[in-house]
């Protein structure tokens, strides 16, 4: 296990008090490591959304197991086919889905077929009802395909075109989407092996902050992290281990930091981490961690502690309720990620043309809350919530994405392009 100045001692122009944030995700890809795949666990798929797959998924079956009708019609050998002739066939009888037709196609002969019905050996090709004319003249039924309207293989479904027996349907690493749920269904697989649930251990600090419960007080604001956080954990998945409020005292803050680094693999708190903090937060991780304390350039989250207690990776977020939930965006969450064995990639940063002037500094990585919707023309447009002070959980509810101003960017004048990350499912 690399100490934290091993880690820092490779990062390129380190400076804990001017970090960029890719510098950031630099040096939390080297602190934090996927949990053992030993420590996995066989679950049932219904039990398994969310969850992130251990080993391959093998697929035991090929699907479709055989060659199939993607469409209502008649099946037919198609090397009968001529250019600018129609072909008539006798249909000889009728495929349903879910039983193997029992027979024999001859030449000059088709056979009525339903979709997803078993293709007979020697028919390749289906023809649409649709399209031929049938007729029921006599005691037996023709069907007359026009000419140049069909090729070999037409509306044919193949064995295996899904997924290959002996072949993996999934890789270890996928997280459990719905779609994936129902493709293991599809191999006939009642349950996948999975990481075990990732353990994080939250509370907050901060001898203003009020527990739900507790009659408000001047000076006082009631413990909004404790939620956000909680909410966030559980969307990825996570074992939330919820310590609320620890006062701001040595002993309890000791006692809290052992529990969690005992329990959980990761250790969130929030508020007590900046410069100016009398309060005992920070002394106590350097005691019982390795931790580095820094200042981030970027807005909102300046300040921010990490490292490790014991063996559990250490997040000490700055106390502003916003700069928690872009923190969290911005670094915990890709490094929580990576624990869970997760090898899902972050979703692409979207463009959109902002709607107002936005002033901003080179040097440091600025999140705005932003609001995205379609332009009359079809394009993607976003403003930002208003008020973007740190404080301002309401901007964080009413907007649906973080307009990203990059490190070296500078003003944004009405009409410029601007990079935007979606909260999609995360927030
Ligand atoms: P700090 O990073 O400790 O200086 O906290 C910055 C500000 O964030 C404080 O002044 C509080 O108003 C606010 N704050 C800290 N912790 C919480 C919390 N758990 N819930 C809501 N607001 C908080
Ligand atoms: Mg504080």
């Amino acid at each position: 296990m690399k100490s934290i100045d091993d880690i820092t001692a490779a990062l390129q122009g380190y400076d804990p008090q001017a970090l960029s944030v890719d510098q950031v995700n630099a040096f939390l890809h080297e602190l934090v490591q996927p949990v053992s795949a030993n420590e996995s666990q066989d679950v049932y798929l219904f039990d398994a959304l969310g969850r992130v797959l251990a080993q391959d998924v093998i697929s035991p079956i090929s699907v479709p197991a055989h060659h199939n009708s993607a469409m209502d019609g008649f099946a037919l050998d198609a090397s009968q086919l001529k250019a600018d002739h129609p072909l008539t066939l006798r249909v000889v009888g009728t495929a349903l889905a879910g039983k193997a037709w029992q027979g024999k196609v001859n030449a000059g002969e088709c056979l009525k077929i339903m979709t997803g019905a078993i293709l007979p050996d020697g028919l390749d090709t289906v023809v649409p009802q649709e399209f031929c004319h049938i007729d029921n003249a006599h005691d037996m039924t023709t069907v007359t395909i026009p000419p140049n309207l069909l090729k070999a293989g037409d509306n044919r479904r193949l064995m295996g075109e899904d997924l290959r027996q002996g072949k993996p349907a999934l890789k270890a690493g996928q997280h459990l989407t719905p779609a994936a749920l129902g493709l293991v269904a599809s191999l006939g697989l009642p349950d996948v092996r999975v990481h075990r649930r990732l353990r994080v251990a939250y509370f907050s600090t901060g001898d203003e902050v009020l527990s739900l419960g507790e009659a408000p007080r001047e000076g006082a604001v009631y413990d909004s992290n404790r939620y956000t956080v909680f909410g966030l954990l559980t969307r990825m998945g996570c074992e939330v281990i919820d310590m609320g409020v620890v006062r701001d005292d040595p002993v309890l803050l000791e006692t809290a930091f052992a529990k969690a680094a005992q329990e959980a693999d990761a250790i969130i708190t929030s508020g007590g981490v900046s410069v100016g903090e009398a309060d005992f937060t920070k002394t106590m991780m350097k005691q019982l961690g390795d931790v580095a304390f820094w200042k981030i350039a970027m807005r909102p989250g300046r300040p921010m502690a990490v490292g490790r207690i014991g063996k559990s990776v250490l997040f000490g977020l700055p106390g502003n309720p916003v700069a928690v939930m872009v923190t969290f965006l911005a670094f915990v969450r890709p490094a929580l990620l990576r624990m869970m064995g997760s090898t899902t990639q972050p979703a692409p940063l979207l463009r959109a043309k902002c709607l107002e002037p936005l002033r901003k500094k080179a040097g440091r990585t600025e999140y705005q809350r932003g609001f995205v919707s379609s332009a009359p023309d079809g394009t993607l447009q976003v403003r930002t919530t208003g008020n973007q002070g740190s404080g301002v959980l309401s901007s964080m509810v009413q907007g649906n994405g973080l307009i990203v101003l990059h490190h070296a960017q500078g003003n944004v004048a009405i009409g410029d392009e601007v990079d935007v990350m979606m909260f999609d499912g995360a927030i």
